[in-house]
């Protein structure tokens, strides 16, 4: 706020301006009043005195009634009507001492009468104290003004909370408390510390580039910043980078610095009309009200923060309700990832788990992932020399770097995010139940210090993504249970039906091949008899090994119940079936059961009855028929061998 003498000291030299036609009394007067310090003027007209008016700075008007032209009434009647006037006190001087005339120039607003001849003590003590009390009232005056002003900015600031309007309600307010032509508001940008233009108030076109955007030290609001009290320029045609063409009078600036708790947020900046003076209160006033808008700023970049929040908090909610609503362990994995590079802005993330048995930790989901990271495989090490990932998973603790090409200990593990244009790396371990299950990884373009609030958010994010992974594990082990054969690992029963019934509807929908492969061991009764139970479980292991090594990764191998198997060839005419067929036949003759010691005698083979799918075939039972009938036939004809279903006549068997 403005530093003021006290109130109502005359400190400065006041001026009088001394309104008299007699040229004798006003030469005396003005004698007079010099000698006591005063500073004065003289008008021999009223015509003449409101001209003088009009051109200089008065502060008391000694003003003579009688006067050929304009009296003093109607000079004090003007005076006192005009805004700029109405303060300046006026002291009406006449000879005619009559009541009737003292009435009618307070009337009109005269301060005080004095009547001639005068003593001369006594006009000198009345002018000291009109002065004394107009000084005390001007200062009134301006402390309210002052007030009103910032009333009106702490008003204009607090009706948003968008920097945007805060920061043009600010300036119009300040522009319009001063009489100022143009605001310009600068705030520090902090990815690049520059000065960027973010409102502007009387600029009669778009501000151009330079002002735009005010590079470290280049212009004056860079001085601004480096000075304790605001900057004023006479002219503001003189301020460097401002680019403001000169005016005739100049036009005076000045910018005051945004500061909020020693933190700098910017610059303000007003531009006064031409020939217009910023006083020393006015600087002051400025001063004030830059620090409003800057604490006005800081609720709103408060407020911005805790929206941000909120909206993180309810994504992460949201998130964690359809997680919970899946046990798809991709659909998860997919959820989290996008979620999570929302969240922080991050342009890249992927998710890593540990192997089942907990040794290696590699990639399963990525969002907008590079190679490198989508193939990224690591054993778990219990020391030195792991990545970021890791160390995350083995430690159970984030691991962020801010800035890649300046850290040491990760850059090998991190070089091809490096060359991939990253600049920033945060891994967040998913712990669930004290156990890491993995990992997720996030990538970020631009350097980035992660903060508590942020990694505790992704932590707390993390271990909810944990637990769906968990749940999403559980549930497809015990799915997989409920679908698998536990002998043999492959399809059980109920699963081949589903399968061969999603294949079978392919295989029509698009008229593709399909053929279907039964499979029985020979003489398995002898074996298990021969060998004991434990070596025919043996036995049927080995035969779906020897299945799987000859199957292609689209065929569907299924133990169809005791020692038979069916295998669904999608895509497979039956010339090609037949071929692989026979491929199975002889692997399993020649297979060793029992090792390589087995006895030839003790040797296992099978009869495999092959059917395909054709336009005659309706229903999968049919399919199935087809195949069991072709076994059969494999089995009387001597067995260790395979034999086709004869094709179906189309135009029979229709039900
Ligand atoms: P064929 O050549 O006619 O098929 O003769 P086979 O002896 O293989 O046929 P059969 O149907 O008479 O006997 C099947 C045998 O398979 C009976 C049963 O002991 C055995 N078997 C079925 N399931 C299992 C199993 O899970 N484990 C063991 N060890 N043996 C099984
Ligand atoms: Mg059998
Ligand atoms: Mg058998």
């Amino acid at each position: 706020m403005a530093r003021m003498s006290s109130p109502g000291s005359v400190t400065q030299r006041s001026t009088v301006l001394v309104v008299e036609d007699e040229e004798g009394i006003a030469r005396l007067l003005q004698v007079l009043l010099e000698s006591h310090g005063f500073t004065t003027l003289v008008s021999h007209s009223g015509e003449g005195a409101l001209a003088c008016l009009r051109t200089h700075p008065v502060d008391l008007v000694l003003l003579d009634v009688m006067m050929p032209g304009m009296d003093g009434f109607e000079v004090c009647r003007r005076l006192k009507a005009k805004q700029e006037w109405r303060h300046i006190p006026v002291v009406m001087l006449t000879a005619r001492d009559t009541v009737q005339d003292r009435v009618r120039g307070l009337e009109i607003g005269a301060d005080d009468y004095i009547t001639k001849p005068f003593n001369t003590e006594e006009l000198v003590a009345r002018i000291k104290v009109l002065l004394r009390i107009q000084g005390m009232s001007r200062e009134i005056v301006r402390r309210n003004r002052e007030l009103q002003a910032l009333n009106a900015v702490a008003q204009a600031v607090s009706h948003s909370l968008s920097p945007e309007d805060i920061l043009t309600g600010a300036l119009a307010r300040t522009l319009e408390s001063l009489g100022m032509a143009l605001g310009l508001v600068h705030l520090v940008e902090s990815k690049s510390d520059h000065l960027v233009l973010r409102a502007w108030y009387g600029l009669p076109a778009e501000p151009q580039v330079p002002l735009g955007r005010l590079l470290p030290g280049t212009a004056w609001a860079w001085r601004a910043l480096g000075q304790d009290e605001p900057l004023v320029l006479q002219d503001a045609a003189q301020a460097d980078g401002m680019g403001l063409p000169p005016a005739d009078p100049p036009q005076p600036m000045a910018a005051t610095p945004l500061r909020f708790h020693e933190r700098t947020l910017g610059v303000l900046t007003v531009v006064g009309r031409p020939g217009q003076q910023i006083s020393p209160e006015e600087t002051a006033l400025l001063d004030a009200i830059g620090g409003q808008i800057a604490m006005a700023l800081e609720n709103a970049h408060l407020y911005a923060d805790s929206r941000r929040k909120a909206r993180e908090f309810e994504a992460l909610y949201q998130l964690s309700q359809t997680m919970a609503s899946t046990f798809n362990l991709q659909d998860i994995l997919t959820r989290i990832s996008q979620t999570v590079s929302g969240l922080l802005h991050a342009q890249a993330m992927s998710l890593m788990l540990l192997s089942p048995d907990g040794r290696v930790l590699s990639t399963a989901a990525g969002y907008n992932l590079f190679d490198e990271a989508l193939q990224a495989a690591e054993a778990i090490r219990a020391r030195q020399g792991c990545s970021p990932s890791l160390v995350a998973v083995r430690d159970k603790r984030p691991v962020a770097i801010p800035d890649l090409s300046a850290d040491e200990v990760y850059a090998p593990w991190l070089q091809a995010a490096l060359n991939q244009g990253y600049v920033s790396f945060l891994a967040i371990p998913l712990i669930a139940q004290d156990r890491a299950l993995g990992c997720m990884n996030l990538y970020l373009t631009q350097r980035h210090e992660f903060d508590a609030d942020e990694i505790q958010l992704l932590s707390t994010f993390a271990s909810q993504a944990a637990i769906s992974i968990e749940n999403a594990r559980l549930f497809e082990e015990t799915r997989q249970l409920a679908i698998t054969d536990e002998l043999t690992g492959l399809a059980n029963h109920r699963q081949f039906y589903h399968q061969l019934a999603r294949e079978v509807r392919r295989a029509q929908r698009y008229k593709r091949p399909l053929t279907l492969l039964m499979l029985d061991l020979d003489h398995f009764k002898e074996y298990n008899d021969r060998f004991g139970h434990l070596a025919g479980d043996q036995a049927l292991r080995e035969t779906a090994e020897v299945l799987r090594r000859n199957a292609r990764d689209v065929d569907i191998l299924a133990r169809y119940g005791g020692e038979e198997f069916a295998i669904i060839l999608p895509e497979t005419d039956l010339e090609r079936a037949t071929i692989q067929a026979e491929r199975i036949r002889a692997a399993i003759a020649v297979h060793a059961y029992r090792g390589k010691h087995s006895n030839p005698q003790g040797d296992l083979t099978v009869s495999i009855g092959v059917a395909t799918l054709t336009p005659a075939i309706r229903r999968i039972e049919e399919l199935v028929h087809d195949a069991d009938q072709a076994l059969y036939r494999a089995k009387s004809q001597g067995r260790n061998r395979l034999e086709l279903a004869p094709a179906r006549d189309p135009a029979a068997d229709r039900t």
